[in-house]
């Protein structure tokens, strides 16, 4: 595949592109929004030289009108031109000075081969259209507060044509100048600052925008609306940080200046290659489908994720950093050299997410980003790589329909992994040579994978063809486990082995670090530690010969690799013994790792594994470790609710988790981020009727605990847990706290508690509104309700509509969007039994035309429920079965 695909790709494009054959590639282009990878790369071969003349009229009003002026050069005159334009009522149209009547089908118009020139063209087209208000084109959003109206835009992967008429694919690199007109208390961002604002008429004001630098279509942006701006000229760029008003009491922006400073001068050393963008402007926004956007020099951020109504954790402020950090080096490797096809998406996350990490823990207080990632971002990729969900890290995309298909945690996380192995592999400032020399060649343009790579192997001299071919073209994890026997109380071989599953036989090349622990005191104590380039199945370690024979050996200590660890017996036992008790946290927490896979195998029982976490977590220190512990508790906990147990035995289990969590939190109240993090987990666990009866205290003030501050976000979170368990008085809670916080963030929280509620007849009403293909809802609300609708223990609920749900999955794929269906996968039924599993086996073999991304959720739902299954009977020590 990789070969072919190299070569093949150029050659198709040559051959669509020759005059003879140009039409045939433009013209089947079929009436709907997406644009194929053949289709694109046809265009780009004849259209080049881009510059863009945009006009927008806003008003506050459901629509806008616009003008785009697009001038280009084509390389013949053979074929008809397409020109994506989404939804819009064409008002008029000029091709090279001539009103022309427009050849439109909703999605594109095509100009004729008579109406086009040879050399440079100059179409323009007003049009009018309704702003979105699905997160994609320039989304409108009514702040339920103040009544303002706020637009921003969003086009990651090809949504620009939602907004105005251009050539939507990446590799048609283009200049933007904008005018706009909007109403005088607007304030209007672009990828410029503006050149000028003057007074226009009706008491609108109207923004100029001057062209800007050659950027893909879906990284230039532009986002206007009466938003409250923080200004910091303290950096090497002037900053803006900005947000609704409504909310503007909630935003820290010393935190958002600190930490983009930080990172401004970190890349731009970094990378040594100055930021190109002149200034660095971020955009807190509503109903945002993502986390952030880095369109350039103005970022756009999910209020969800980064507007917090209390003071911000630790930890939540370390999210913020990283988020920005990420968006930052999408700057350079994203915005400044861009890939050609959405083949190449990976390479950006994959390249951020590594960046972003490196350059929070070098220029932030959080050094321990990486152990951060290791407990979050890597154990996502690890599982996603064992799962049916696994691929390539490369994988072709046929059409924009298809970019995010494999966007998940094995392009974001997987990819950062590889490329930090890489970094270990040539040496970081060899790395950093090889990225520096990429951003310097390819400034401006767009760039392969083969191009990335061929210039960190020409800074290592080295050939990195073998290695991309293992690494990126072949899906799957290896598992490493240390093989050594000891004699006299010394190692006297020691052999490290890698294997690989069945279906994916590839075994790599990679450098990692073995280390050998003996116990001392109640921890344990680095023996010896050896780094090793393994590439075979079976590796000789000579340098831990002779060291003291241990009680724990890990064969990827520190992280440097990419590899599951399997332990040998001992060590296993040792982790299962000691996992508290290793001072350093990175161990600790490979340690907790490892316990888990146990569970997720089934190797360990569950109730031997949350018997251990319940006895433990109360005394980790680390706020990381605390964090991904409680997560594994968490779904631990998932696990309990979803298996067909005795109810009693179930509650009993329960019962330990909600007391030791309710005790964790009173005991914390010197320590507000570990407080909030024990409420969080308490709330999220509390079911038994006096847990139940803690939460609605703690609303009602009844209930104190020293050192809790019960804010507005802490009180949705009660009220949505009480509803969920139908709590005596829960209903109405809703509606009086709705009566308190109006807000957008309030009617989201409220929602989410009424869908959540076991009642029968709110679940029927809201399976429909999901399902109603003319729902007048915002997809911002549906996805809300698709999140809560079936609880974990709602199961007799769950599987009142399971059939039903699955039975209308094909005709709703194929009505639906990629967007809406990755969030409607959460309500494909999983119900934790052999007989649920049956159905979801049924399902992917009839339903076989599923498009990528719904099989893919449909087969991982399948493989989870059997999991569920499987880890169900593994847990046989008292757990009598319904
Ligand atoms: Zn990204």
């Amino acid at each position: 595949m990789p070969f072919a695909r190299r070569f093949l790709a150029p050659l198709l494009a040559a051959i669509l592109a020759a005059p003879a054959l140009a039409h045939a590639a433009e013209s089947p282009r079929a009436a709907n929004t997406w644009i194929t990878e053949a289709q694109a790369m046809a265009r780009s071969a004849r259209v080049s030289n881009v510059a863009y003349t945009l006009d927008f009229a806003l008003t506050g009003k459901p629509d806008f009108a616009g003008s785009s002026g697009i001038v280009f050069d084509l390389a013949d005159t053979a074929a008809p031109v397409t020109i994506d334009l989404d939804k819009a009522t064409i008002t008029a149209l000029t091709v090279n000075g001539k009103t022309a009547t427009p050849d439109y089908n909703g999605f594109f118009l095509t100009i004729a081969p008579a109406q086009l020139r040879k050399g440079r063209n100059h179409i323009v087209v007003a049009y009018t259209r309704a702003h979105s208000t699905n997160g994609e084109g320039l989304h409108r959003m009514v702040d339920p507060v103040d009544g303002r109206v706020y637009t921003y835009s969003h086009f990651e992967p090809a949504a620009a044509h939602q907004m105005f008429a251009l050539f939507d694919q990446p590799d048609l690199k283009a200049t933007f100048a904008v005018t706009v007109t909007a109403p005088a208390d607007w304030v209007v961002v672009s990828t410029k600052r503006e050149s000028a604002v003057s007074a226009a008429a009706d008491g609108m004001r109207r923004w100029t925008f001057p062209a800007s630098k050659k950027l893909s279509p879906y990284n230039f942006s532009l986002h206007a609306g009466p938003y409250k701006v923080w200004e910091d000229n303290s950096g090497p760029y002037p900053m803006r940080l900005l947000a609704r008003q409504s909310v503007a009491a909630q935003v820290a922006p010393a935190d958002w200046f600190r930490y983009t400073k930080a990172g401004l001068n970190f890349f731009d050393q970094y990378f040594g290659v100055p930021y190109q963008w002149e200034k660095y402007d971020q955009l807190l926004v509503p109903d945002f489908l993502y986390g952030a956007m880095e369109n350039a020099g103005a970022v756009t951020f999910a209020e969800r994720g980064f507007l917090h109504k209390s003071a911000m954790t630790d930890s939540q402020r370390e999210g913020l950093a990283e988020t920005i950090m990420h968006e930052m080096a999408h700057q350079w490797f994203g915005d400044l050299v861009t890939m050609k096809w959405w083949n190449g998406l990976w390479l950006n996350e994959s390249f951020a997410s590594f960046m972003g990490t490196l350059a929070t823990a070098d220029a932030t207080e959080f050094k321990h980003a990486w152990l951060s990632f290791y407990a979050t971002a890597k154990q996502g990729a690890y599982a996603t790589d064992q799962s049916v969900a696994t691929h390539p890290i490369e994988v072709p995309v046929a059409s924009t329909a298809n970019a995010f298909d494999n966007i998940d945690s094995i392009t974001y996380a997987k990819g950062a992994s590889t490329l930090m192995q890489l970094r270990q592999l040539l040496g970081a400032e060899v790395f950093r040579k090889g990225v520096h020399n990429y951003l310097q060649r390819y400034a401006f343009q767009n760039a392969r994978l083969d191009d990335f790579i061929g210039s960190l192997g020409r800074a290592a001299g080295r050939d990195l063809r073998p290695w991309t071919r293992d690494w990126l073209y072949q899906p799957g994890v290896n598992t490493i486990s240390a093989d050594y026997r000891c004699k006299d109380g010394a190692i006297a071989s020691f052999t490290l082995r890698q294997s690989a599953p069945a279906a994916f036989p590839t075994l790599r090349e990679q450098r990692v670090q073995v280390a050998s622990f003996v116990r001392e005191g109640a921890g344990l104590r680095l023996a010896a530690s050896a780094p090793v380039t393994y590439r075979g199945a079976a590796t000789a370690v000579p340098a831990l010969v002779g060291s003291a024979c241990p009680a724990l050996v890990y064969p990827n200590y520190q992280d440097w690799g990419f590899a599951k660890v399997a332990l040998d017996r001992q060590s296993f036992a040792t982790a299962q013994a000691l996992a508290s008790e290793v001072a350093d946290p990175l161990l600790r927490s490979m340690l907790w790792v490892s316990l888990w896979d146990g569970v997720r195998d089934g190797q360990l029982p569950l109730n031997e594994f949350i018997a251990t976490a319940v006895a433990r977590a109360p005394a980790e220190t680390d706020p990381t470790l605390l964090a991904s512990i409680l997560g594994m508790l968490g779904r631990s906990r998932t696990y309990l609710d979803a298996m067909h147990a005795d109810p009693a035995y179930v509650a009993a289990r329960a019962g330990e988790i909600e007391d030791m969590a309710w005790r964790a939190m009173a005991a914390s109240g010197n320590d507000a981020n570990t407080q909030r993090r024990w409420f969080a987990f308490y709330v999220a666990n509390a079911s038994s009727k006096d847990g139940l009866g803690r939460l609605a205290g703690l609303l009602d003030g009844s209930v104190k605990v020293a050192g809790l501050e019960v804010g507005q976000d802490q009180r949705w979170s009660i009220i949505a847990r009480l509803n969920r368990f139908d709590y005596p008085g829960s209903a109405a809670l809703i509606a009086s706290e709705s009566v308190k916080d109006g807000s957008d963030a309030g009617q989201a929280a409220a929602l989410a508690a009424t869908v959540g509620r076991p009642d029968p007849a709110i679940k029927r009403e809201w399976l429909a509104k999901v399902q109603d293909p003319a729902t007048p809802l915002p997809f911002s609300k549906l996805r809300v309700a698709m999140g809560s609708l079936y609880p974990v223990e709602q199961a007799a609920l769950n599987e009142a509509s399971a059939g039903e749900r699955l039975a209308s999955l094909p005709a709703l794929d194929k009505r639906a969007g990629p967007v809406f269906m990755r969030s409607y996968a959460t309500l494909i039924p999983a119900t934790c039994s052999p007989a649920s599993v049956k159905r979801l086996d049924a399902a992917a073999a009839s339903y076989t035309d599923l498009a990528a991304g719904t099989r893919r959720a449909l087969l991982t739902q399948r493989e989870e429920d059997q999991r569920c299954v499987t880890i169900s009977g593994a847990m046989t020590a008292g757990a009598p079965q319904r």
